[in-house]
């Protein structure tokens, strides 16, 4: 191989597998980048509620070689329906094609099944996986990144890459202060069973809440959700169950009135207050960078956060492996990511903006969804 063609990126450290990071690790790995992968979790593998995955997340997941895994098990479905509260359709929203022609515009999915199949294809692909293990300390030293990890062990790397999520450690760590905020609303979530005639999302608005939802997960299963105020933080977490949810969903008709009357009283439900963080570009620090919800998480009204996870991993490694320096590569990610997903983190403010206040003269969550879905067909 010439000089000029020479990989600057031998290793990485990435700190967090969750789908940025396990994207990440899978994809630096495919390209022949050693990586080093922690996690404070003791397994990667997953349990977990539904998500609804557009087309540019299959694109990324496509890219390293997961989409057909995912397809397996996911439901595949091309447009979006809103409802009135009592289940009269206002409109009918074909999704675009996100992830170019051959894939679906959008898919519904069991996120303990993308954790799965992530785990398995990161060790395949003989990543160094370490658990129960996260970063103590970074010493940037210019041309390469030294990090004590918490086994007292100690890694020398061309980049550091934090992907631990929202609430991420490494943030801080390299210097950025940013934290996440509260945008002002509560999701209550559940996995129920898919009524037949439940063919893809549907959004209910104008009812006693926010709004109320669900998404097809597989052929037996969907995902619910209620979109409400931030309630008192003991609801917080796994606690609350069905019961709980059956009575705050009340004033809803349609097939989501038939899913909430399904749940058991026991029903695993999870409530837990939206928040969103958008750290100002650059997200890199020399040698160390974060990437996916530890640089921007936005509340998941376009069903866009993960894509946008995703996508930062895959650009993030093509880059790497371009054979451009690292401290080109930075500022250059920055310079093709940055505008993207500060456009889905605006908008997705915009529409919980106008979620829950409604009356806001031009508010009008169908169109500002449509135009940002629109936009993310070009590629990331
Ligand atoms: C209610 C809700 C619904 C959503 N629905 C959708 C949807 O339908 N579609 C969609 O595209 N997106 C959705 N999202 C967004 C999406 O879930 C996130 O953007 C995405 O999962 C974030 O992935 P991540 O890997 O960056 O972070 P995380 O999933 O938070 O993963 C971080 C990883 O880092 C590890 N970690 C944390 N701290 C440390 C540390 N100090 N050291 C080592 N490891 C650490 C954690 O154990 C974890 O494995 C939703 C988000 C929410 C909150």
């Amino acid at each position: 191989m010439a000089e000029s063609q020479t990989p600057r990126v031998e290793r990485v450290l990435v700190v967090g597998g969750g789908i940025t990071g396990g994207v990440l690790s899978l994809a630096l790995a495919q390209r022949g980048v050693e990586v080093v992968l922690v996690d404070l979790r003791s397994e990667l593998g997953g349990v977990g509620h539904g998500i609804t995955l557009q087309g540019n997340a299959l694109k990324a997941f496509r890219a390293v070689g997961i989409y057909d895994q995912l397809a397996e098990h996911g439901f595949p479905f091309s447009h979006l329906r809103l409802k009135t509260a009592d289940g009269n359709v206002i409109a009918e929203i074909p999704t675009p094609p996100m992830g170019g022609p051959d894939l679906p515009g959008t898919m519904g999915a069991v996120r303990g099944d993308i954790a799965d199949i992530l785990a398995d294809e990161v060790e395949k692909a003989g990543v160094d996986v370490r658990l129960r293990t996260t970063v103590t300390a970074i010493e940037d030293h210019g041309d390469a990144v030294t990090a004590t990890l918490s086994d007292g062990t100690t890694e020398t790397v061309d980049l550091l890459v934090g992907a631990d999520g929202i609430r991420s450690q490494v943030r801080s760590m390299i210097g950025i202060d940013t934290q996440p905020h509260p945008v002002g609303m509560g999701i209550w979530r559940t996995v129920a069973k898919r009524p037949a005639g439940m063919d893809c999302s549907e959004l209910y608005y104008g009812g006693p809440k926010y709004k109320a939802g669900y998404t097809p997960i597989s052929e037996d299963l969907c995902y619910a959700f209620l979109l409400e105020e931030n309630l008192d933080r003991s609801f917080v977490g796994e606690g609350p169950h069905g019961a709980v949810l059956k009575e705050r969903g009340q004033g809803y008709g349609g097939l989501w009135g038939e899913v909430r009357d399904s749940l058991a009283d026991d029903a695993i439900v999870n409530y837990q207050w939206i928040e969103a963080i958008c750290v100002d570009s650059p997200w890199h620090r020399v040698r160390s960078i974060v990437i996916g919800d530890a640089a921007h998480a936005c509340p998941p009204l376009i069903a866009q956060g993960a894509a946008m996870c995703a996508e930062d991993a895959v650009v993030l490694a093509e880059m790497l492996t371009s054979g451009d320096k690292v401290e080109d590569v930075l500022p250059a990610f920055m310079e093709r990511r940055y505008p993207r997903v500060k456009m889905v983190l605006d908008n997705s403010l915009q529409l919980a903006e106008w979620e829950i206040h409604p009356e806001t003269p031009g508010a009008d969550p169908g169109r500002i969804m449509g135009q940002t879905l629109h936009a993310l067909v070009a590629p990331a």
